[in-house]
Parts: structure tokens; C-alpha cells; sequence
């Protein structure tokens, strides 16, 4: 079974957690052929692994000295970046108030020791599947159907992560929102169909433009288009707009109505923040927002950017 983490498919990961080794061979035996199987004696060392190399499942022994299994699937399932790993409890005591007590702590499944291999795979089968169709429906979720790049929610959930690792890393962030010059007479005059390819092409060109693994580049509505750049200050941006810019307007696709120019054409407004700019997410929103006002105003095909610092927070103009 072959799961992704973004575009490249991986075997799946199954995090073994036990405190008697031998245990933990035992179901490495049993696995090591098809998964990757990464281990842990002790509670801490399963939660850190847990956070940093994403498991896909994981076998938790409920008795462990120090932390116990219990505990580890409570602070698994607090933690977003953990709560979607599926759970099995592997535990020499089943009975009924131990299993109630690991279901709602949020386990999907029991397995009995001494183990047996055949169920023990099998079990591991149901739920490493269930839990790469989730993968693909989350992945869906976030990605917009006609562009094949993140669509409106994905820019918002990662606005959200990246604002607040901004804030406590004190990093830069800058937010770029673009907006296709005169789209509403290419479609009058070109047709939807052409419109579409038009926008295809675009998202192609933001996408191959943006490099960087933490770089996002989202359909935000229509033929608006938004990049999210973490850890990029202020003139990192402005090259980036102005190196997007340039290189839609070199595609040269014919856009005979457009006052701005013979070719399409794109608008560009960013914000950079930095680590004492505003504190609110919407303000910075509304910020990048005037910025590509701004650039529609100045004649379109351009790029206008700022800073946003404390006095920034504009007032809204609608
Ligand atoms: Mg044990």
C-alpha cells in the first residue's frame, strides 16, 4: 500500500510501541516486508516519533512503565498534527472496561497478546486503508478542480499555521494576492472553455515559478489567484511578484480586448509581515487586499507591495 506525503508516493509507516523488545520484534517480523516499521520503547520516544515522521499507523502496547499506552493515544489524539493516525491497542487484557476505556480515547481497534500474525495483518490492512482514502479525500478537500493547484481553503488553513509560526519564530511572512487583468472580456471574447485554459495556464506558471517546498500557491475565487511565502521579507517578494508578472506576460496569450496590453496580464499586490506588524490575520488579509487595489489603479500589469506595520491596518473601503 503506497501512501503520500504531497507528490511522492511511500510504503506505508507503522510505528511499533512496546516496552519489551521482543515484542516489538515479533511485529517487526511480521510487517517488515511490506512497511516500514519504525519502533519505540517508551512513551515520549512514540510521541516524537509520531510528530516527525508521520506514521500511518501505530501498534501501542497499553502497559509500559513511565507513560502507558492510554496516555500516548490521549496526547496523540490532542494534537492536530497526530490526531488522524489511526490507534491499535495491543494488550494481554481484554476486558471489557480496558477496551471501552481505549475506544474512547479514540483507538480504532484491539489486538491480543501473544499476538497472532494473521490477524495482526490483516487488522493492520483494514485500517492502513481506511486511513489512506482519508489522505486522498483531505487531499481533495484542498485542492481546486479546474487548476489542479490549493484552492481558497487551503490558502486560508495555511495562512492560519504559517501566521503563527511567523509570530513565534519571528519570521517574515508576505501574502501576494493576484488578480487577471480585464478576465471578464476575455471570456466575453475568447469563450469559457478558452477562459478556463487561460486560467490552467496561469496556475501552471505561478506554480513552476514558486520553488520552495513552504511556498503555497492558491486559486482564491475566479481568476484571483493568491501566494503564500513563508520566512520572505519584503524585497524577496516584491522580485517573486515582479518575476510572476513578467513571466505571465511572456506566455503572450492574445487577449485582444485589454486596455492594459495586446496579452494577458496579471495585477499584483503583497504584504509582508513582519515580526511587529499587526497581530490580526484579517487586518494583514485587508492589507495585501488595498495592495492589489492599488496595483489595478496604477494601471494594471504591475506590482504594488508594503510592509505592514503597526499603522498599516487600513481602514475597510467597503
Ligand atoms: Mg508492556
Amino acid at each position: 500500500m503506497m501512501f503520500s506525503d504531497g507528490l511522492t508516493p511511500r510504503p506505508a509507516r507503522i510505528l511499533v510501541v512496546d516496552d519489551q523488545p521482543i515484542n516489538i520484534q515479533v511485529l517487526y517480523q511480521v510487517f517488515h516486508h511490506d512497511h516500514q516499521v519504525l519502533m519505540a520503547t517508551n512513551g515520549q520516544q512514540a510521541l516524537k516519533i509520531a510528530r516527525t515522521q508521520h506514521p500511518d499507523l501505530v501498534l501501542l502496547d497499553v502497559e509500559m512503565p513511565g507513560m502507558d499506552g492510554h496516555e500516548v493515544c490521549r496526547r496523540l489524539k490532542a494534537d492536530r498534527d497526530t490526531a488522524q493516525i489511526p490507534i491499535i491497542f495491543v494488550t494481554a487484557h481484554r476486558e471489557e472496561a480496558e477496551e471501552t476505556l481505549g475506544l474512547e480515547l479514540g483507538a480504532v481497534d484491539f489486538i491480543g497478546k501473544p499476538i497472532n500474525p494473521a490477524i495482526v495483518r490483516a487488522r493492520a490492512r483494514t485500517h492502513l486503508t481506511l486511513k489512506a482514502q482519508a489522505d486522498q479525500l483531505r487531499r481533495w478537500v484542498f485542492i481546486d478542480g479546474l487548476t489542479a493547484i490549493g484552492n481558497r481553503r487551503h490558502l486560508d488553513t495555511q495562512l492560519s499555521t504559517e501566521w503563527r509560526r511567523a509570530k513565534r519564530n519571528g519570521s517574515d511572512l508576505s501574502l501576494l494576492m493576484i488578480d487577471v487583468d480585464h478576465f471578464k472580456r476575455f471570456n466575453d471574447r475568447y469563450g469559457h472553455q478558452a477562459g478556463d485554459e487561460c486560467l490552467r495556464r496561469l496556475a501552471g506558471t505561478l506554480r513552476e515559478t514558486l520553488r520552495r517546498p513552504a511556498d503555497l500557491v492558491a486559486r482564491y475565487g475566479g481568476e484571483e489567484f493568491a501566494c503564500l511565502l513563508p520566512e520572505t521579507p519584503f524585497a524577496g517578494a516584491r522580485q517573486i511578484a515582479e518575476t510572476l508578472r513578467r513571466k505571465v506576460e511572456s506566455l503572450a496569450i492574445p487577449h485582444a480586448d485589454s486596455d492594459t496590453a495586446a496579452c494577458v496580464t496579471i495585477s499584483l499586490g503583497f504584504c509582508t509581515h513582519e515580526p511587529l506588524g499587526p497581530t490580526d490575520e484579517e487586518q494583514f488579509m485587508r492589507a495585501v487586499d488595498e495592495q492589489l487595489y492599488a496595483a489595478k489603479h496604477a494601471g494594471r500589469n504591475c506590482v504594488c507591495g508594503r510592509i505592514a506595520d503597526a499603522q498599516t491596518a487600513p481602514a475597510t473601503t467597503d
